[in-house]
């Protein structure tokens, strides 16, 4: 983790951004201490009002901001966490807080692990906007799309981009154009465009589903617990459950599906996949809670990397980072916290130039440096999906499946020994590398674990009794 705060001191030069999702925005902040201009294009019309918007679907889904986002976007933009909770973010402590039921069982709630802030991910988009917006040298024109790459006459650098609104049609000039237009990013395209190679990508495909339902918190509900994280098993009940206090009162519910099995969106079916997780403590909550959305079903979640770091020809000028470069399984909630990496590592490319104008190499250096930033969380997330029948796009070696039998054990000891539960929460929450999990103290841990033949019984809350509500 870089210890020095993003530059701040602009140079020359404009920056355009694709995007003004989570990772354009994080981006378009380092620009400016980089740059004199930075324009943030984004195709929706952005909302006064803090809702979900068609350009980010996955905004009405259960999002969870890890500890290591949550610091990074503290160093972006200094006192965002209190913008954050004094816009309604509920303070939330992993595991102190949050019921966690993984494969082995209850994690040991005595851990210290981390604290966060629990809101709808459109507040979180509406919270960085702002501040965003508040920055000199920043303008978003919102209602464009980019719709092609400009580039110099022999395709080697990129001179800006191509944009179309309600206006009409524009081009944009740009001495450095960065893409963070999401998993439909048409850098690809574009790129074979302008007669240059094209990425590899690879596409991992645990065929995960969400259903994302807010509900209002019934009046006088106590619980010795604020968020419930209940993992399934996903060879025997391949059904998890996620729900976290948002902002307003309300609590979002997550119901996630594997291999083709998901939660329906009406209410009984919904109400009957809340009751098929491995507790009921879930589904014993949202009895008496009411709907105060409808359920809103997403699909697009696969594990989805191209590979920019490999290409041997690649016009200058160009960078691609976010969900258009690699995009997670979100079910390790990776998604937010891996922009914020990426709006480090542009930081850091940036300030190793040789030069001011010097941007020359600045492509390559990014994308592989990028890469090698990213390895761990892509490696975590395909490592989970690897190893459950039925997942495309690859399969787990020998290697593989011997850390997946060494992180059962270890999930074991995370139930009952708290020096466990902190490593491990701390490498979920992205604080500690997953090379953390093989201190001396976790491998003797392990090998004292054995995880339970023939699955796990649905084992109680570990303390009280889960959900208690009180009638008002
Ligand atoms: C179901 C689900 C649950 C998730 N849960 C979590 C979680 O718990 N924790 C977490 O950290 N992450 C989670 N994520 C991931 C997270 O939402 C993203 O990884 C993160 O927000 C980074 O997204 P992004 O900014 O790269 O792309 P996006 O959020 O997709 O933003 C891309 C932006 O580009 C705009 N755009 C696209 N094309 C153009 C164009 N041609 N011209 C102009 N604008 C364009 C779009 O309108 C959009 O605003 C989840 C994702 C999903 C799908």
């Amino acid at each position: 983790m870089p210890e020095a705060p993003v530059a701040s001191r602009p140079g020359a030069g404009h920056a355009v951004v694709i995007g003004a999702g989570m990772a354009g925005m994080l981006a378009a902040r380092v620009l400016a201490g980089h740059v004199e201009r930075v324009t943030v294009i984004e195709r929706d019309r952005l909302p006064d009002a803090v809702q979900p918007r068609r350009g980010v679907p996955q905004g009405w889904q259960v999002h969870a901001l890890l500890a290591r986002g949550l610091v990074g976007l503290e160093r972006l933009f200094p006192g965002f966490g209190q913008d954050l909770q004094d816009a309604g973010a509920v303070p939330v402590r992993f595991p102190r807080d949050v019921l966690v039921l993984t494969r082995a069982g209850w994690v040991d709630r005595r851990a210290p692990g981390w604290p966060s802030l629990s809101a709808s991910r459109p507040l979180i988009e509406a919270t960085v906007r702002r501040r965003l917006l508040a920055l000199p040298g920043i303008t978003v024109l919102d209602g464009r799309q980019v719709t092609a790459l400009g580039a110099s006459d022999d395709g080697r650098v990129v001179r800006g981009v191509a944009v179309r609104g309600d206006d009409g049609a524009a081009f944009v000039d740009a001495d450095l154009v960065v893409d963070a237009s999401g998993r439909g990013s048409r850098t690809p395209t574009w790129l074979a465009d302008l007669g240059g190679p094209v990425p590899d990508r690879t596409i991992i495909d645990a065929r995960i589903t969400y259903a994302s339902r807010l509900y209002r918190i019934p009046d006088g509900f106590t619980a010795d617990w604020t968020g419930l994280m209940l993992f399934g098993d996903r060879a025997d009940n391949p059904r998890s459950g996620y729900l976290f206090p948002v902002e307003d009162g309300r609590w979002v519910v997550g119901l996630i599906g594997a291999r083709g099995v998901h939660a329906a969106t009406d209410e009984e079916g919904y109400t009957a996949f809340a009751r098929s997780l491995r507790s009921p403590v879930l589904a014993e909550a949202l009895a008496a809670a009411e709907p105060v959305s409808d359920v809103h079903l997403h699909r697009g979640t696969t594990d989805a990397r191209w590979h920019y770091e490999r290409l041997r020809r690649r016009p200058e000028r160009l960078l691609v980072l976010g969900d258009a470069a690699c995009a997670f399984d979100p079910v390790y909630g990776q998604g937010m916290s891996s922009a914020v990496l990426a709006a480090e590592t542009l930081d850091a490319c940036l300030r190793s130039r040789r030069s001011e104008g010097d941007l020359t190499g600045l492509a390559g250096r990014f994308q592989r440096r990028l890469a090698r930033r990213l390895a761990e969380p892509w490696l975590f997330a395909v490592g989970e999906d690897l190893r459950f029948p039925g997942t495309t796009g690859g399969t787990a070696g020998p290697l593989r499946r011997t850390l997946h039998r060494y992180q059962d054990r270890l999930e074991v000891a995370a139930t009952r020994d708290p020096v466990v539960t902190d490593v491990y929460i701390r490498a979920l929450g992205m604080l500690e590398r997953p090379t953390a999990l093989l201190r001396p103290h976790l491998l003797l841990a392990a090998a004292r674990s054995r995880p339970a033949r023939g699955g796990h019984p649905p084992a109680p809350a570990p303390v009280a009794t889960g959900a208690r509500t009180v009638p008002a």
